[in-house]
This record gives C-alpha cells, structure tokens and sequence, in this order.
C-alpha cells in the first residue's frame, strides 16, 4: 500500500478528472479529483469531495456487481489501484431512456427505435448502443463496424453487451430502490492477460445519468443527480451556489445508492 502512495511518479495519463499513474507490476493508480469538466471543457472551478465520492461509488459498484472487474484496492478517500488491462477502444453504453443524443438520432431520423420520440421516454428494453472512444468525441457505432474493425469478435463483442445489459439491469434496480431512474450508461472493458474480459475504468456520476424518480416526466429535461445535473455552466468560474449544489447532489446520490454515509 506505501509504495503507491509515495511515489506515483509515472503518469500514464493526465485526464480531465482522473489522474492516473503506472505503478508497474502491471498496476495502475487512479487518483479521483474535484475537477469538473462540461462539453469536454476542465473548467476552472472544483467541485468540493467529488473525487472521494467518485472513487467510493466506483468502489461500491464495482464489489457489488460480482463481475470481474479491475479493482485491487482503494487507498486513501480518492485513490483506487487497478489492475492494468489491454482495453477494448469501445465504450460500451447503454440506454433505458431515449435523450441526449439518442434521442436527437431518432429525430433526425439515423435510427429506428420501437418508440414515441418523446424525450425522456422509456425504451421498451435497454439498447446497447457503442461508442467509438475518442479524446474529442465519442461516435456512435455499428456492431458489425467493431468486428470489421477487428476490435472484437463476435464472441467478444457478445460478451460484451451481455455483461453491460447485465450490470445496467443490476445498477438500475439498485438505484430504482434508492429512489432514482439510471436512465443510461457507459462502461468500459479490457482483456486481461489471459484475454479475460474485465469490466475497467470508473462507474460514477460522469459514466451515468440519474434522475430522481418522483420527479420524472417525459416530455421535457430531467432534473438529474450525474454530471449532466447542471445548468450549462458558462466558464470562467463557476457561481458558489452551484459549486455547493453540484457537491450535495454528488454526495446524496452516493449515500442513496450505497446506503451508506460519506
Ligand atoms: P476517460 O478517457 O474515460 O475520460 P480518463 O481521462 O480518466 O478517462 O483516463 C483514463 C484512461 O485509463 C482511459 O483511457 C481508460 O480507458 C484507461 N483505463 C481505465 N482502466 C484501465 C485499466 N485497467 N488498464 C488500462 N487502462 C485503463
């Protein structure tokens, strides 16, 4: 446990919210900050105990899905260590609700989906629905694109949206029970040395939308406790009110879902 703590002198890669280090022995060190970034902006504001809630979500869902996954431990209120994984460049991502982009997809007519194209409308099943994963902008893609593009093959990529249907059946019914709708997700995978498929990187509020389910009305923008939950915050600083705000939704959301006090 020192050892990462001291010196996590390696980075392998600054993100806009996660810093992550190379601890070697195949290890990576994934330290969860208070930076917040909107449309793929880091703005100049942080959003007070974010990092800790994120890493301590990620920690609960990753123990409570009883799936392969990468976690080794977590350090500190912010730091997890991972084990390193050669990771599927796909994000897999999941909808129960049509919005934010599927939705537009549908209105512009890209997509067939058995659906009223009503925003915030509930998908009569969950759509698996890929990603490209892209430091600029995450593309939709086909499932035939992943296998000619020699990402997966059909098995793999089976596996894949088997597990991610699966895990957004677990979250969804575990955060319904806390009172919430997890209208969609993203996930990410990797192979592991003996080409294992292990769920990876974060499941937080940046890889979900969560709205509170007494509030919930198609039709219209959901009120919602993920990072999608602000106004559009118009850069340089953020207004303190939102700042606070931001951090109690973060907080409530975690103590909903785990049940558990920050
Ligand atoms: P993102 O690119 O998803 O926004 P970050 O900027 O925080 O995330 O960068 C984290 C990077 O680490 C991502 O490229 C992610 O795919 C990668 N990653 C996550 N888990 C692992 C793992 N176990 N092994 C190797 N790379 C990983």
């Amino acid at each position: 446990m020192q050892e990462s703590m001291e010196n996590p002198s390696i980075p392998f890669k600054r993100g806009k919210v996660k810093d992550v280090y190379d601890l070697g022995h195949d290890q990576l060190l994934f330290i969860f900050t208070d930076r917040v970034s909107a449309y793929d902006v880091v703005l100049p504001s942080t959003i007070p105990r974010k990092g800790e809630v994120l890493c301590k979500l990620a920690a609960f869902w990753f123990d409570y899905l009883k799936m392969p996954h990468h976690m080794l431990r977590v350090e500190d209120t912010n730091r997890m260590v991972v084990r390193r994984l050669k990771m599927i460049p796909v994000e897999a991502v999941v909808r129960g609700y049509l919005y934010g982009s599927l939705y537009e997809r549908l209105k512009r007519g890209e997509i067939s989906l058995p659906v009223e194209p009503v925003l915030a409308a509930r998908l009569p099943e969950p759509y698996f629905d890929p990603t490209t994963k892209s430091d600029v902008k995450d593309e939709p893609v086909s499932l035939e694109q992943i296998e000619e593009e020699g990402w997966l093959d059909a098995d793999q990529l089976g596996e894949v949206r088997k597990r991610t249907l699966e895990i957004y059946k677990k979250m969804s019914e575990r955060a319904e029970s806390a009172g919430f709708i997890l209208a969609d997700l993203k996930l990410e995978f990797g192979f592991d040395k003996e080409e294992n498929i292990v769920l990876a990187d974060s499941i937080g509020p940046d890889e979900f939308r969560l709205w509170p389910k007494n509030e919930y009305s198609p039709g219209k923008t959901q009120e919602s406790y993920d990072k999608q939950g602000r106004p559009t915050p118009r850069p340089p600083e953020l207004p303190s009110e939102l700042i606070e705000e931001t951090s109690r939704r973060y907080i409530v959301a975690y103590e909903r879902l785990t049940g558990l006090k920050l």
